[in-house]
C-alpha cells in the first residue's frame, strides 16, 4: 500500500547483554525477510532488554555488546528513530488524545504528502483489518482485539524495515490470541519483513513457525 518496504535480513551478531556483571543472554542469528525468529525465555530473562537493544533504547543500566545489522547496514549506533523498527508491545499503546484514524495517520511517513492522501492510507489500513468506518472513533471505545489490530496497522503503515514483537499476544484472551498471531505473522510475511518475537509462551513460537532460541536457562558467570 505504501512504497514496498526494503526487505533485507536482520542480523544479531554476537549480541550479549549483561546486568550487574551477570550475563542475561548471548544471541547470534540472522532472520530472513518474511521470517520470524522467536526468542523464548521466562520472565526476567532479558527478552525486553534484547528488543530494546535492537530498537536502540536499551536502558544504560544494562551492558550490551555485539551488533545489529539490516542487510549489510550496521544499525548498532544508529538512533532509535532512524532504525525503521516496527515495534509491538503487550499493550496496544494507542494515543488517547487522537482518534483511531489519527493514531494511524501519525505513523504514515512524512514522505507521504497531503492530508487527504494520508487519511486515505489510514482508512485503507483500517479496512484491511475489518475496521472500515472506525476512523473517527475514540480508541477508548474499542475492544481489546480491535485496539490490537489498530496497533498492528499503525506499525505497518510506518513502512518499517523489521519488526520487534514483545509478547504482543500475552494479554489477549485465547481465541483472540490465535487470531492475532495469524494476522500479525501473515502480514509480516506478506510485507517481507524479518521479525523477532520474544515470548514465554511456546504456543507463540509454534504459531510463528520459524527458528526458536531459548534464553535464561541458568545464570551464567
Ligand atoms: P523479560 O522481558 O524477559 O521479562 P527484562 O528484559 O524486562 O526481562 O528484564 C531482564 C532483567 O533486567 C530483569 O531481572 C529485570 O528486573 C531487569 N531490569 C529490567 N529493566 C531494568 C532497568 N531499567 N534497570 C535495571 N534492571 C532492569
Ligand atoms: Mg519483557
Amino acid at each position: 500500500m505504501l512504497e514496498i518496504p526494503e526487505t533485507r535480513p536482520l542480523t544479531l551478531s554476537d549480541v550479549t547483554i549483561r546486568l550487574a556483571e551477570r550475563t542475561l543472554l548471548a544471541v547470534s542469528a540472522t532472520v530472513m525477510p518474511g521470517e520470524v525468529l522467536t526468542i523464548m525465555g521466562p520472565s526476567g530473562s532479558g527478552k525486553s532488554a534484547l528488543l530494546a537493544f535492537a530498537g536502540g533504547f536499551l536502558d544504560p543500566a544494562f551492558d550490551a555488546s555485539g551488533r545489529l545489522l539490516i542487510g549489510k547496514e550496521d544499525l548498532t549506533n544508529v538512533a532509535a528513530n532512524r532504525r525503521h523498527a516496527g515495534i509491538l508491545f503487550q499493550d496496544p499503546l494507542l494515543f488517547p488524545h487522537l482518534s483511531v484514524g489519527g493514531n494511524i495517520v501519525f505513523a504514515v511517513p512524512p514522505s507521504v504528502r497531503g492530508r487527504e492522501t494520508r487519511r486515505a492510507l489510514a482508512e485503507r489500513a483500517l479496512a484491511e483489518v475489518g475496521l472500515a468506518g472506525f476512523f473517527d472513533r475514540d480508541p477508548e471505545t474499542l475492544s481489546g482485539g480491535q485496539k490490537a489490530r489498530v496497533a498492528l496497522q499503525r506499525v505497518l503503515v510506518s513502512a518499517p524495515h523489521f519488526l520487534l514483537l514483545d509478547e504482543p499476544f500475552s494479554k489477549l484472551d485465547t481465541a483472540l490470541r490465535q487470531q492475532m498471531r495469524e494476522l500479525v505473522f501473515s502480514r509480516a510475511r506478506a510485507a517481507g519483513l524479518p521479525a523477532i518475537l520474544v515470548t514465554h509462551d511456546s504456543a507463540d513460537a509454534e504459531a510463528a513457525g520459524g527458528a526458536v532460541i531459548e534464553i535464561g536457562g541458568e545464570a551464567k558467570p
